[in-house]
């Protein structure tokens, strides 16, 4: 067993804090308070590789593994979860469109995102549902050699900035999840438009909100994948998501923490500064413990990954580890803030707006449970 980075891992991780330290931790709170996307921050993240980082050589990438992209997800995420999200979708898209597009999909689309020329989303919730994806009503009907889309669809991250949208439909409601299929669909396309911003309560700035679709017709060439294999397809992305996703976590608990010690240190009550107390400290110690057994559990996760092992539990667990984990610290750490923490004057307070989303996104803690204990009882199943 080995705990150590490589080489690699230890370049592509100091690289990333140097980046985020520099450039991205002094945007956070311009990025939450204005709530725009930053688009300049986007093109440094291109120009510095982080955007394809994970893409093979073959399409412009520098094919780094999942435990340095864990590393990298960690590393911006403790400077700004926004930032991290967006680089994550990203991965996430080319890696979709990677195991499902046709070559001519995959040549069109994957050296632009790598470039950060195209910001490609997954658009699968819809007003009327999210964890049950069966449940969607978004159609696409057969028609002039092509198909074409009905439907509406919320809470889509990067939905106000994206150039490409993988669209979660269905081409016969009666089938359940065997009918849904995905597809490509562009921006500028006929009947596709972004539609009503989210007005959300953190992750603000990542240009979330509705995409509609309106007798958009699209050709057969941008099916995904095979027709009624969308389900499939799409919960294949669901682990490498929640690995990344729990990093992102991990990495804003290692921050709020930070935040908290800084302040326990300085601020004095009783004659002493509250960090000599030791309620103050438990807290503490409770994060760091709970940080370090995430981490691990997330890296475990991407190692195994790497070894093409399947890590369906492995990837469910790391992430409900890391979302509850980060609103308790993030709580804890407001705590230790007193009035300060309740103010816009520090920025736990963004950071424990921020933190409830993991808890909600790539799957809630309950469809985690869910995911986790459907596999123990797979695996003991005698
Ligand atoms: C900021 C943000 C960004 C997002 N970005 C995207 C995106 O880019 N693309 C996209 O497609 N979606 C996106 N989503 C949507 C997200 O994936 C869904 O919100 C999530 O899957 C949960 O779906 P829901 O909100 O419809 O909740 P529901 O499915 O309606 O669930 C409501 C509650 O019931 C619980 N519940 C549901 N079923 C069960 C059950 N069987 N047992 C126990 N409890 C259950 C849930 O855990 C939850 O607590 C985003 C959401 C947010 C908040």
């Amino acid at each position: 067993m080995n705990f150590e980075m490589t080489d690699a891992q230890r370049m592509i991780r100091d690289m990333v804090r140097e980046f985020a330290e520099k450039e991205i931790r002094p945007r956070a709170a311009e990025i939450d308070q204005t709530d725009e996307f930053p688009q300049d921050l986007y093109r440094r993240m291109a120009e510095l590789g982080i955007l394809g980082m994970t893409l093979s050589p073959e399409y412009g990438g520098s094919g780094a593994d999942t435990v340095s992209w864990a590393i990298a997800q960690e590393e911006m995420a403790r400077a700004s979860v926004v930032v991290a999200d967006i680089q994550l979708l990203n991965k996430l898209m080319q890696d979709m469109i990677l195991r499902n597009g046709t070559e001519a999909q995959k040549g069109k689309y994957l050296p632009a995102m790598g470039r950060g020329e195209k910001i490609c989303v997954i658009a699968q919730t819809e007003p009327g549902t999210g964890s049950d994806v069966a449940g969607i009503q978004t159609t696409a009907r057969l028609e002039r050699e092509g198909y074409v889309l009905n439907g509406t669809k919320r809470f889509i991250t990067c939905a106000m900035v994206c150039d490409l949208a993988v669209v979660v439909a269905t081409v016969d409601k009666a089938k359940g999840r065997q009918g849904i299929t995905l597809f490509l669909v562009e921006k500028g396309t006929p009947g596709f438009s972004p539609g009503s911003k989210e007005r959300l309560m953190g992750v603000r700035g990542m240009g979330t909100g509705e995409l509609v679709f309106d007798n958009c017709w699209i050709p057969r060439e941008n099916l995904l994948g095979g027709e009624c294999e969308g389900f499939k397809r799409a919960m294949m992305s669901l682990d490498t998501g929640r690995i990344g996703i729990g990093c992102q976590a991990v990495g804003l608990a290692q921050a709020a923490m930070e935040e908290a010690i800084r302040y326990a240190r300085q601020r004095t009550a009783f004659g002493q500064p509250i960090a000599s107390n030791q309620g103050i400290q438990f807290m503490l110690a409770e994060m760091s413990a709970g940080i370090e057994a995430a981490r691990l559990r997330l890296r475990h996760a991407a190692f195994l990954k790497d070894q093409g092992r399947p890590i369906i539990r492995e990837a469910a667990e790391a992430k409900l580890l890391a979302s509850e984990l980060v609103v308790r610290v993030t709580k804890d750490a407001l705590q230790i803030h007193g009035a300060y923490g309740y103010s816009k004057d520090f920025p736990i307070e963004r950071m424990y707006r921020e933190a409830k989303v993991y808890q909600i996104w790539e799957g809630t803690s309950e469809i985690q449970r869910m995911v986790i204990a459907r596999q123990l009882l797979k695996e003991y199943g005698g």
